[in-house]
């Protein structure tokens, strides 16, 4: 069974739908979407997101983003221009969507996957930025792969041995990846706003049979999100980092 698996679609309809026509036909190409949190905020379009997804055979974790529009979070930790953009996006989200929100878990483990949005010591808020944060998460799960957003960046991280030995490989697009039995954390991107300066919307499929992994990559219209920022009065900085992936 193939799984899309996406993560920080951050309310971007253009960059979301690109990522679902690229990744093909929803019954022959893959099955089921894993998403990994942070569907609203910071984008335009947090409605239009959290239905399309809705509409879709899909499982989604709670995230920061999430958490914040439904006022679970102090949102005086965000920046000032986050802070914005989480009240713009909670005086925009209908109330079946809060709901919907407000139901998400923090944690899902199916087979040998693991899915949380952060880490699985942190599943709302720890970024996993490196292999020392990796290494000290690898004993918080009991599968052998964790799947992680929150990061915005593509990456696996792989245990090396008990000792906090711990490597992190770059993604490489267009190849797929075995899966071997090492303990690993894997993040596929974000789709709504990268931040590895490649501006490309991120995701990746997963084949839970073979256990096999491809990081992919695909182009969308930039201009058109910014325009719905601008005519939302966003601030410039959210609307100009989408033109340069951080
Ligand atoms: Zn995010």
């Amino acid at each position: 069974m193939r799984y899309l698996v996406l993560s920080d679609v951050h309310a971007n309809l253009t960059a979301f739908e690109a990522v679902l026509k690229d990744a093909g036909k929803l019954g022959t190409d893959y099955e089921f979407i894993w998403c990994l949190g942070d569907i609203v905020g910071y984008g335009p379009d947090p409605n239009d997101c959290v239905d399309l997804l809705r509409s879709m055979p899909h499982l989604c974790l709670a995230g920061n983003h999430d958490w914040a529009a439904l006022g679970r979070l102090d949102i005086r930790t965000f920046n000032a221009d986050a802070r914005k953009a989480v009240l713009w996006t909670r005086d925009h989200l209908s109330d079946e969507n809060l709901a919907y929100l407000d139901a998400l878990p923090t944690t899902f483990v199916l087979g040998e996957f693991t899915l949380v949005h952060g880490s699985p010591r942190g599943p709302i808020w720890e970024y996993i930025l490196d292999p020392l944060v990796a290494a000290l998460n690898f004993p918080h799960y009991q599968t052998p792969y964790c799947l992680v957003g929150h990061t915005h960046t593509p990456s696996i991280f792989k245990q090396l041995d008990d000792k906090g030995g711990c490597d992190i490989i770059a993604p490489t697009y267009g190849e797929t990846i075995q899966l071997d039995q090492h303990h690993q954390i894997i993040n596929p991107g974000s789709v709504g706003q990268p931040r590895d300066s490649d501006p490309r919307a991120a995701y990746a499929m997963l084949d839970i049979e073979n256990l096999t992994w491809e990081f992919r990559r695909v182009t969308y219209d930039i201009k058109s999100v910014q325009g719905r920022m601008r005519e939302a009065a966003m601030p410039e900085r959210l609307i100009n980092r989408l033109d340069h992936g951080w």
